[in-house]
């Protein structure tokens, strides 16, 4: 379930993974739609800090579009 933190969508892709107990950072792949969670403690002091500035994220943990190791691989050859 999304809202207990069981589930989390992938607003990018409009899909949905299972959510480890920590992730702050979700790396997708623009191109293959891989998936990745990130865990890094720095990036939740931001997060806190934003919540200081009383800003609300629209999704934690944010996402990162990009491309994965393989797909960057691929589009250099
Ligand atoms: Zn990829």
């Amino acid at each position: 379930m999304v809202g207990q933190g069981r589930v989390l969508r992938i607003e990018m892709l409009g899909a949905y993974v299972t959510r480890p107990p920590t992730a702050d950072l979700c790396l997708v792949c623009l191109e293959c739609h891989a998936v990745q969670l990130i865990e890094n403690p720095a990036l939740r002091v931001i997060y806190t800090d934003a919540i200081g500035r009383r800003f609300r994220l629209a999704a934690t943990p944010v996402e990162a579009g990009g491309l994965c190791a393989t797909c960057a691989d691929a589009a250099s050859v």
